[in-house]
């Protein structure tokens, strides 16, 4: 086991402090040795110290690089912005990854094993838009600018090649919608065929337009290995595939960017049921063990995902979510049991 490193932890809001504390659990049991900087973001910190973001939580993040974190609660037509997104832009987190595996025995589709590489920081999520008033109506007219840059089109995909090298993976799908956005989407399948042909020979590459992406994927999710795209489509299809697989309680997410990386559980707060101990924390989990990939330790994480696989499989500890009726904390509990060696 290599030395302990310091991680950046944002149990978050809702449910996010008792997955936390479930994950961490598990993690100890495989033997994972982080120095976890506790800090807080989103409601949490909106109600401790008055801001969304604090300074102390970025400070945190920039030295150690690395961050878990768990859902963060934004406030619904008014109150503070995203900090999800705040901090992808703070840190310029530009690939969005997320993989999706099946675990569970009865999921949709069996056996399904790809990746979502979508660009984060262009695109209609830009946020460049604004209202074009005619005659009394002030908001006549609403007109959002998709933003599409060589640079940005350039680091996406060969991030995405790269990822498909150093995963073992043989194939990156470009998905877009150049036939009908020619100037903007066409810039990125341009860019993107360009950078495919350095790649030539090591890993594969097709193109597909998204509408009928969305639909092969129902059809057919075999096809996949990489898929890389643009920022609204990358969300879209993301929680699409997140779907075939069982729901986005298996899905984790990792923003990266060149100076930082963030792991995180995909769902939301679950102001629902938070508080009442029964939240299942495998998004979280799934989160922890791509940033045990992403320190190289990949053994571990393949321990990890292997006992969890067994719990889901074995279904005795469930979550209610899952049909069981196991808490939180005993659910960690049949993962740890499961683990080999423990
Ligand atoms: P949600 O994902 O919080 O909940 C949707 C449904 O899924 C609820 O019924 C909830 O109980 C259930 N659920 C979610 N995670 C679960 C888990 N781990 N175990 C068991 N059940 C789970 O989505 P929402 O209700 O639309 O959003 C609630 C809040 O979360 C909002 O403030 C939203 O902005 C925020 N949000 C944050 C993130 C993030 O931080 N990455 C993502 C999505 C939503």
């Amino acid at each position: 086991m290599t030395d302990a490193r310091d991680v950046t932890l944002i149990p978050g809001d809702g449910i996010g402090p008792g997955i936390t504390v479930a994950t961490l659990a598990i993690l100890d049991a495989a033997g994972v040795r982080i120095r976890w900087r506790e800090h807080v973001a989103g409601l949490t910190a909106m109600e401790s110290v008055g801001e969304p973001l604090p300074a102390a939580t970025l400070a945190s993040i920039d030295e150690t690089r690395v961050a878990l974190k768990g859902p963060l609660t934004t406030p619904i037509g008014s109150g503070f912005r995203s900090v999800n997104v705040a901090l992808r832009k703070h840190f310029d987190l530009f690939a969005n990854v997320r993989p999706a595996v099946t675990l569970l025995p009865n999921a949709r589709y069996p056996d399904v094993d790809l990746v979502i590489v979508r660009e984060n920081t262009e695109g209609l999520y830009a946020g460049i838009e604004h209202y074009i008033g005619m005659e009394n109506d002030p908001r006549a007219v609403a007109e959002s600018v998709m933003l599409i840059t060589r640079f940005g089109s350039r680091r996406i995909v060969r991030f995405a090649f790269e990822y498909a090298l150093s995963h073992g993976r043989e194939k990156v799908t470009l998905v877009h919608k150049a036939n009908i956005l020619k100037y903007t989407q066409g810039l990125f399948l341009d860019v993107g065929r360009e950078i495919a042909r350095e790649y030539e020979g090591r890993v594969a590459f097709d193109d597909k337009i998204v509408d009928n992406t969305a639909m092969q994927l129902v059809l057919n999710p075999y096809q996949f290995d990489v898929i890389v795209t643009e920022n609204m489509f990358g969300d879209i299809l993301s929680d699409e595939v997140a779907g075939l697989i069982g729901g986005l309680g298996f899905a984790p997410g990792a923003n990266l960017g060149e100076n930082a990386a963030i792991f995180e559980a995909v769902h939301g707060s679950a102001p629902d049921i938070a508080g009442k101990g029964i939240a299942n924390p495998t998004s979280l989990l799934l989160a922890a063990c791509l940033m045990l990939d992403h320190f190289g330790d990949g053994a571990v994480a393949d321990r990890i995902r292997g006992a969890l696989r067994r719990t889901l499989t074995e279904g005795e500890r469930l979550t209610p979510d899952l049909g069981g009726t196991a808490r939180t904390d005993e659910f960690a509990a049949a993962v740890i049991d499961r683990l080999p060696g423990v």
